[in-house]
């Protein structure tokens, strides 16, 4: 912008400084022209003097000349003797010297009365020797001065006579009306051919001639040979010399006579330019004007345009500023130091400071203290003092004290133009937290890392020594295949090493599944008791290794069934129950408690807590618990095989499932992980629960709360129930009741209670009441290890905690009024057998394959095993109908895969097309791939690897449907 300034009024300057230079030139030339003309003028004036003066000498002689011819004309009729008279009457009443007359002897008389001789006479004689008239040259007269003569010849009847002179001094003619001019200030001289002075005038008197004369008033030798030169060739005209100390100009013109004579006149040149003297002046006046008046327009134009350019660039400035504190989050400040002045301000200090412009203008220091820059701080004092040489940047945080909001602001010191000094005020506050943010992350990254890097070391040796024992067992067998008994250890010994091995891979799996987002749950029908029963068959044989004991806290459960997914469901309790018993002693307590709140009517909250008393966790880690990797540094944990995952996959789920996961520990005293998930009810709860009104029943736990639960439900359904806290007061209760002939109608019976535990108490009311009362067992878990005492102890049934409500009831019902549940029906069925069931098996790998032919074969099936989904297809439809009793189908294979080959399987239009099961085994086990096996056709799946149980439970639901329907 200054630049562009610059350029334009330099360009303005430029074209001024033109236009003035081509003024100037004109106006030089016309006053060259002017001085030049009056120059001219001025000689042309001198000649003109110089003719005028020539002319009067002309007249004056012509005036002589016609004196003497008349003198002459008189001599001529007069007698000798008068002549002398005559002359001396001549002389008299003229201004001549004297007059003379010779006649043809050469005698005469002049009129003084002396004798003259014509061999006398100083000058030429013509008249007398040529009988003509004339002129002498000038010479040295008889009076000491200038004379000339005047000569004629005197006729008299056709004859000369004589000759008559007339002497004159030539001074005469030195008239100061005819020889000065210019009102006396120019003087003329009249000089013969040699430059000698014939008639003098001012200031020569004492110089013979005019080169002398010249070269006296100091003019160079060349004037004088220019002047002599001239007068040689006889020509007029003006010259420029120094006269009395003045220039001036010498004008020399030849004279009509006498004969050879120039007239030399001078007169200064100042008084020759007099006139021209004031049209110079005004003329110098006017040039001077026109430059002066040139010069300050000129000024004037580039003075307005600097300032109009100063006065823009101002505005300009101000609307920037203006602009850019409008519509960014910068505030500005101009500063002069020199003058102690603030330029300019942005409006938006007072939204970013809170100091208004006024304040700023005033005291601009305020600024910098509400930025939190310091007085002291050395940067801030250059701004102020005009010492800040480059630009700086601070950062200070303001709002410090305690109910303050604490920002960061950057002051930006700049030095500018013109001394002037620039601070640019923004809030960095955000940019200043993502930075620490950012540093957090990195920070974070770093330890993620550490942590990625600890379980890479700690998998590799996971999988190795698992590895390690399966190939060295492997080993061990393979020499030893005669041992039967050595050979199954090493196989029981295998099969561990293969399920951790298989726990890591999957957990593995699970987590980078999770963290790539590719996990996506099931919504299915959950039923809430089996899958704790499941769970605790898990978990059982490791907690027995250990003689851990699990308590089941929970008191009744309203709901059994649930919709969620049952298989991550049962992962999250898995994943906390198995870390309770990894991480706790032998013989250590271990809890479970469940409790169900209500949400609306279609969905629970429920908790599941799991309590240890075992090792515990440091508060350091139990921050880190839920991050992937993480395990406790800890030496008591050096046994227990791991991967650090565990957690944060149930962590995982638990978030997908929208619930909560919270965890309080102490080293060395135990951990508590309490979950809470929110879960949805079927549609059809609503049960009818029996009515039992007019029953009675004793309850018999040390867990006084659980009494009351139970007792409470009992009333629900009419039943008068009464509890005890032992074993001896329920046998007591029994016995009055029954000595009131008021038997009860059943009795609950918990199993773990102190000093008499259920079985007992068991014992002693059979031993006193007899067999007549019903009495269920109600044990935590693992009835089955105590079954065949229990029967003898004379237990009829069994009621596992946690207790639900339906299955509590349905069970009173049964026990009670000899009614059977649909579930206990189901229950008491056969384990199955595969004896002659003719199966079709497709799958590619040639392992799993091995493996499927090997399990299925081993319960008595037929297996026709094929490797893609056309062997399949083909080997379905070249059998008869019926002759498969079930198909089990890969769903990855090539050619084509399982679920084309069911579509074709279930469209092949035979008898048995529609009705015969296709089960799916597949890997994949989300939602979205157990809709495409439905959609294809197929009536349920297995996941891989093949879990035997699983299996055998699959296939049991299809055969039996079919041996049913085939029964029917
Ligand atoms: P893993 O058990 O495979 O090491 P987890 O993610 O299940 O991995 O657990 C992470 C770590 O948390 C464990 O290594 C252990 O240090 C600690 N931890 C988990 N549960 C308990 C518990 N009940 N008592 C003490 N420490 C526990």
């Amino acid at each position: 912008m200054k630049a562009k300034e610059k350029k334009k009024s330099g360009a303005i300057l430029a074209v001024s400084a033109g236009i003035f230079v081509i003024a100037l030139s004109i106006s030089s030339f016309f006053l060259l022209q002017i001085i030049g003309r009056m120059n001219q003028s001025a000689n042309q004036n001198l000649l003109t003097s110089s003719r005028v003066i020539s002319e009067g000498l002309n007249n004056k002689i012509t005036l002589d000349r016609e004196l003497l011819s008349a003198l002459t004309e008189l001599l001529a009729l007069e007698e000798n003797g008068v002549i002398e008279e005559t002359l001396r009457e001549y002389a008299d009443s003229t201004d001549f010297f004297r007059f003379a007359y010779i006649d043809m002897e050469g005698e005469g008389v002049d009129s003084e009365g002396n004798a003259v001789y014509a061999s006398d006479l100083p000058f030429d004689e013509i008249a007398l020797s040529k009988g003509t008239d004339g002129m002498s040259a000038p010479y040295h007269g008889a009076s000491g001065r200038i004379h000339i003569t005047y000569q004629s010849p005197v006729f008299r009847e056709g004859k000369q006579i004589g000759a008559v002179y007339a002497d004159r001094i030539i001074d005469d003619y030195n008239l100061p009306t005819l020889f000065t001019f210019h009102n006396g200030a120019g003087s003329a001289y009249v000089v013969d051919g040699n430059g000698d002075f014939i008639i003098k005038s001012r200031g020569t008197a004492s110089e013979t001639d005019v080169y002398s004369y010249l070269a006296k008033q100091k003019n160079g030798a060349a004037i004088q040979d220019t002047l002599r030169r001239v007068i040689q060739e006889g020509k007029s005209g003006t010259l420029v010399v120094t006269n009395e100390a003045q220039p001036s100009l010498l004008g020399f013109l030849p004279v009509e006579s006498p004969q050879g004579c120039y007239l030399i006149t001078v007169v200064p040149r100042a008084v020759l330019q007099q006139e021209a003297k004031p049209i110079i002046i005004m003329l110098c006046t006017m040039f001077a004007l026109l430059l002066l008046g040139g010069l300050s327009v000129a000024t004037l134009f580039a003075g307005r345009q600097s300032m109009k350019a100063d006065v823009r660039q101002k505005e300009y400035r101000e609307k920037l500023f203006g602009n850019l504190s409008a519509n960014i989050d910068f505030a500005f400040l101009l500063y002069t130091p020199a003058g102690r002045k603030v330029e300019l301000v942005s409006d938006n200090l007072s939204g970013l400071l809170g100091i208004t412009p006024e304040q700023a203008q005033e005291k601009p220091e305020r600024i910098f203290d509400a930025s939190g820059l310091p007085q002291g701080d050395a940067d801030r004092s250059s701004f102020f003092n005009g010492t800040l040489k480059e630009q700086t940047t601070r950062e200070s945080m303001v709002g410090v004290g305690p109910n303050e909001v604490k920002r960061w602001i950057a002051v930006h010191l700049i030095p500018a133009d013109y001394g002037q000094y620039l601070a640019v005020f923004h809030e960095t506050t955000e940019e200043h937290n993502m930075r620490e943010q950012l540093a957090d992350a990195l920070t974070q990254a770093q330890n993620s890392n550490r942590a990625r890097s600890a379980f890479f070391s700690s998998m590799s040796h996971d999988i190795r020594t698992p590895m390690n024992g399966i190939v060295g067992m492997t080993n061990i067998a393979l020499n030893n295949l005669d041992d039967r008994e050595k050979v199954e250890s090493c196989l029981n010994k295998i099969t561990g090493a293969s399920g951790h091995l298989l726990e890591l891979i999957n957990e593995v799996l699970d987590m980078s599944r999770i963290e790539s987002g590719r996990i996506s749950l099931k919504e299915e029908t959950v039923h809430l008791p089996s899958l704790i029963a499941n769970l605790l068959s898990f978990l059982k044989p490791d907690m027995d290794k250990k003689n851990q004991s699990l308590l089941m806290k929970s008191q009744i459960l309203e709901h059994d069934t649930v919709i969620s997914d049952g298989l991550h469901l049962q992962k999250i309790l898995l994943n906390l129950l198995s870390n309770a018993a990894k991480y706790t002693q032998a013989g250590g307590e271990i809890s479970l408690q469940i409790t169900e709140t209500p949400v609306d009517a279609e969905t629970i909250r429920m908790s599941f807590v799991v309590e240890d008393n075992g090792i515990g966790m440091s508060p350091a880690f139990l921050k880190r618990i839920f991050k992937p990797f993480e395990r406790a540094e800890d030496s008591r944990m050096s046994q227990t095989t791991g991967t650090g995952l565990g957690l944060a996959i149930t962590k995982s789920i638990v978030d997908m499932m929208g619930g909560d996961i919270r965890v309080q520990s102490r080293e060395y005293e135990g951990s508590c992980f309490t979950v809470e998930i929110p879960l949805k009810l079927p549609a059809q709860q609503a049960r009818e629960y029996p009515n039992l009104a007019g029953y009675t029943a004793l309850i018999v736990d040390d867990d006084q709360d659980a009494c009351e639960s139970i007792s409470l439900i009992l009333q629900e359904t009419g039943i008068r129930a009464n509890w005890v806290t032992n074993g001896p007061e329920a046998v007591e209760q029994l016995w009055n009741a029954h000595v009131r002939k008021d038997d009860y109608y059943v009795v609950i019976l918990d199993w773990k209670m102190p000093e008499m535990d259920g079985l007992e108490t068991a014992r002693q009311i059979r031993k006193r009441l007899g067999s007549e009362v019903p009495i269920l067992l109600l044990s935590a878990y693992d009835w089955e290890s105590v079954k065949d005492e229990a029967v003898r102890a004379g237990i009829n049934g069994f009621l596992t905690k946690p207790i639900f409500k339906s299955g509590l009831l349905e069970k009173l019902r049964y026990y009670i009024r000899g009614e059977k549940s649909k579930t206990e029906a189901l229950g008491t069925e056969q384990s199955l057998s595969l004896e002659g069931v003719r199966i079709l098996a497709a799958e590619d790998n040639e392992l799993n394959r091995e493996i499927i032919i090997e399990l299925l074969e081993s319960s008595g099936a037929l297996v026709d095993s094929v490797r893609n989904g056309q062997q399949a297809l083909d080997r379905y439809l070249n059998s008869s109908p019926g002759h498969y009793q079930l198909i089990l189908m890969d769903v990855h294979m090539p050619e084509m895969d399982g679920l084309e080959a069911t579509r074709a399987i279930r469209g092949s239009g035979r008898p048995d097309a529609a009705t015969i099961p296709v089960i799916a085994m597949t890997a994949d086990v989300f939602k979205e791939d157990i809709r495409k096996c439905k959609d294809a056709g197929m009536n349920a799946h297995i996941g891989k690897p093949l879990e035997i149980d699983k299996l055998y439970a699959t296939l049991r639901r299809f055969l039996n449907n079919d041996q049913k329907k085939a029964g029917m």
